[in-house]
């Protein structure tokens, strides 16, 4: 007996969203080939005003503090790292941290995000002692990011220690959070393409298990504009989806453009209509996400331009030498960013401590 395939349509696709019913990868995969970007924004601001007020956005000011360089994952899309026998090499003391988060405070920012590399130098106590002293310091003056899940992966493995009990022990140290930073392609094909010394994608999520069990918050990111097919993005989707339904760990999900220049890697920036795209894409598939995030950092003002397609909160960043040293620039002129917003008709409001 033979089963007859549904037709994919838009008009199908739009019922279903009205309906705040969840769409398949095949859909999505249609909507990516067939929809016009007015179709991709309309059904994006549909499931966005599931979750947010229409015309509002949120915001942060964000440092991300590279505390050291070093890194023995030689990841070929990243122009940042030196290896632990290269010149140029360095670990911010804590004294260089603090004037990192002073000078953000001065900014009028209080989100603080480390990230560095896979140092074999640096134990666990170096992460531990630098939390703890800038929760002493700061007390909930400022909240940070300790870590991506890949550098945490790294330091438990390296400290011999089940992901559970790192999560511990840093939570103990005053952590709160650890990002879904480094996740770049979810699939176990992109990741022994291009950084096969980094984990596996089972590894990745084993870890983010371990972070929620402890009780502590993380995000979703995704990189795009690497080398990446469409069905690799579907899979980092549906494998993001997939966790927040099992788990309800999700903060928000926060998807940035590859910066190509001086990577080993190289290429061409895609473009930011490329990006928008998938911005409405990932919030018309990602129904159990509450927070979609645009990059500035990557995008600049323009992405601001993706409150229309579905993104609800963005960073204003002051720093971040992993994407500068591949190309980003990054503006200090905060009000031109938010006056590109008011001018889409959005409201930002500062958020002080990320929820
Ligand atoms: S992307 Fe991160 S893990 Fe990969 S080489 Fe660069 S610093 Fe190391």
């Amino acid at each position: 007996m033979s089963t007859t395939a549904v037709e994919i349509t838009y008009p199908g696709i739009a019922a279903k969203v009205a309906h705040r019913e969840r769409i398949t990868r095949d859909e999505a995969r249609w909507l990516w080939e067939n929809a016009s970007d007015a179709e991709l924004r309309h059904l994006a601001t549909q499931v966005r005003d599931r979750f947010h007020q229409p015309a509002t956005c949120t915001y942060m000011v964000m440092r991300i503090i590279n505390y050291t360089n070093v890194c023995v994952a030689q990841c070929d899309y990243c122009a940042f790292y030196k290896l632990p026998t290269q010149e140029g090499g360095y670990v911010l003391p804590q004294e260089a941290v603090f004037a990192k988060i002073d000078e953000l405070l001065q900014l009028g920012g209080d989100l603080a995000a480390f990230n560095g590399g896979f140092n074999p130098h640096l134990p666990l106590a170096y992460y531990c002692d630098l939390f703890a002293a800038i929760r002493a310091r700061y007390g909930n003056t400022i909240e940070f990011y300790a870590l991506t899940i890949a550098e945490f992966m790294y330091l438990a493995d390296h400290a011999k220690l089940p992901y559970s009990e790192a999560a511990e022990k840093l939570k103990a140290a005053g952590v709160r959070w650890i990002t879904g930073g480094g996740s770049e392609i979810l699939t176990e094909d992109f990741r022994a393409r291009h950084s096969k010394f980094k984990y596996t994608v089972a590894e990745y999520f084993q870890a983010q298990q371990a972070i929620v069990d402890a009780g502590l918050k993380t995000t979703a990111t995704m990189v795009i504009g690497f080398d990446e097919t469409l069905d690799e993005r579907l899979e980092h989707l549906e494998r993001t989806r997939n966790f927040q339904d099992q788990t309800q760990g999700l903060a928000s999900f926060l998807c940035w453009t590859f910066k190509p220049y001086f990577t080993q890697l190289g290429g061409i920036e895609i473009s930011t209509a490329e990006y928008l795209r998938h911005l409405a894409l990932s919030r018309i598939f990602l129904d159990n996400v509450p927070r979609i995030r645009t990059s500035v950092l990557t995008q600049n003002e323009q992405a601001l331009n993706g409150l229309l397609y579905g993104a609800d909160d963005f960073d204003l960043p002051v720093e971040d030498e992993v994407t500068q040293k591949a190309g980003a620039k990054i503006s200090l002129d905060f009000d031109r960013i938010l006056n590109y917003a008011r001018n889409l008709g959005f409201n930002p409001t500062y958020r002080h401590v990320p929820e």
